[in-house]
């Protein structure tokens, strides 16, 4: 059973099909995909964005680099082309600060062999005109990516559709029922529903689902919303062909002409609200990157809530205390591009017992128990 279609629920709905899994089922308290997953910029940037080679690196790295196959096996199955485009990943400096930044960035990525290059200002300006006179170096990070990420939803849908994954939409879990540390169901708006396994894909309300009996002593990670706000321009002919990125914003060019600017980070709650302050802040840190914003047409703005654990870092696996209980949960600003890597490896996890190396650092067993109450 799994709770939450956004892009985690529905990838691993699919890789367990895959296995040959039959009854797997997944509910969905709205509509399919339309949370953090329907919000994101699709960036897949995991070098852009890295300060260190960690293995929150790693496992980015890796997920990155599954999306090639992904998105060709996704048009496969559904016919639907996910727009993954390598175009790559321009970084910008603007100011004193973003300098520094640039070249610790560049020096520890270069030594580890990853491919990186350095670019003057006037390179950068060959490379897309419509960056900021201000811009005074940058980096290219050839191989980050971005997918058009509600097209790769349509797909996921499409391919599970396809599999035979049973989908209950408009009904909510309100409880994990376990005996005796083992899943029994989970208690849901229409009634109990038995199984063995529940895996936690529910994003940002993911610990707000309870269990009971109250005295199983199981492990709640705790989950966070972390609100982000776009904007979305009408850029006929496109403004930039890489995705652009800032210490403060950054830029995505889609291939139908729109132009997403993105982001906020903020901590709101649940008000999933666009709010003027927001769309100032992405409007002054679009415009720093490129002043040619200002004569495009904003067409549409949302906002999403990123799922986010108490250390930032993704919570995957199963829980010790419960069996039968698994997370895949808080990937934060990366869901999207963790996607395919924790499809694999918590299908796998799931099939065959084999928990990956690679999901080590991420086990819910890193938090501490909740109390009995
Ligand atoms: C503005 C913004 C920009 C972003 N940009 C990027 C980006 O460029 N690249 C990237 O990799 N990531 C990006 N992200 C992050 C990414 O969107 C998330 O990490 C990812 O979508 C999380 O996926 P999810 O399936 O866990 O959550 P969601 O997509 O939120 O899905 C969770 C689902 O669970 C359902 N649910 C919740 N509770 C219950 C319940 N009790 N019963 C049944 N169903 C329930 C919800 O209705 C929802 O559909 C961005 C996020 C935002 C907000």
């Amino acid at each position: 059973m799994i709770i939450g279609g956004g892009v985690i629920g529905l990838t691993i709905a699919r890789a367990l099909a895959q296995r040959g899994v039959r009854d797997v089922c997944l509910i969905e308290r709205s509509a399919l995909g339309t949370e953090a997953s329907f919000a994101a910029g699709g960036i897949l940037a995991p070098q852009a964005e890295a300060d260190r080679a960690d293995e929150f690196f790693e496992l980015a790295c890796r997920s990155r680099d599954l999306y090639a196959d992904f998105a060709a096996a996704l048009r496969e199955e559904t016919a639907i082309d996910v727009e993954l485009d390598t175009t790559g990943t321009l970084y910008v400096a603007l100011r004193e600060g973003d300098l520094k930044e640039i070249e610790k960035r560049f020096e520890w990525q270069s030594k580890q062999g990853l491919v990186v290059q350095k670019l003057t200002a006037r390179e950068a300006r060959e490379l897309e005109p419509c960056v900021a006179p201000a811009v005074s170096d940058a980096l290219l990070f050839p191989r980050d990516i971005q997918v058009e990420n509600r097209r790769l939803l349509n797909a996921l849908v499409n391919s599970v559709t396809n599999l035979g994954v049973k989908i209950v939409t408009e009904t909510n879990v309100e409880s994990i029922g376990s005996d005796r540390g083992q899943i029994t169901g989970v208690q849901t708006s229409r009634g109990f529903v038995s199984c063995q396994t529940v895996l936690v894909a529910a994003g940002t309300w993911s610990s707000t689902i309870e269990h009971t009996p109250r005295n199983e002593h199981a492990r709640t990670p705790k989950i966070e919303p972390v609100r982000g706000q776009m904007i979305c321009f009408d850029a006929k002919p496109q403004l930039t062909r890489h995705v652009i990125y800032s210490p403060r914003g950054y830029l995505v060019p889609r291939k139908d002409g729109r132009l997403l600017a993105g982001s906020t980070s903020e901590n709101a709650g649940f008000a999933k609200q666009v709010t003027a302050g927001g769309i100032n802040t992405i409007l002054a840190n679009a415009h720093e990157i490129s002043p040619g914003i200002s004569n495009l047409p904003i067409i549409d703005t949302w906002a999403g809530l990123r799922p986010r654990a108490a250390d930032g870092l993704p919570v995957l696996g199963p829980c010790d205390e419960i069996d039968g209980l698994v997370y895949a949960t808080g990937h934060y600003r990366n869901g999207i591009l963790l996607a395919p890597v924790t499809g694999e490896l918590i299908a796998e996890a799931i099939v065959s017992g084999r928990i990956s190396p690679l999901l080590a650092a991420f086990s819910p067993n890193r938090f501490k128990l909740a109390p009995v109450s």
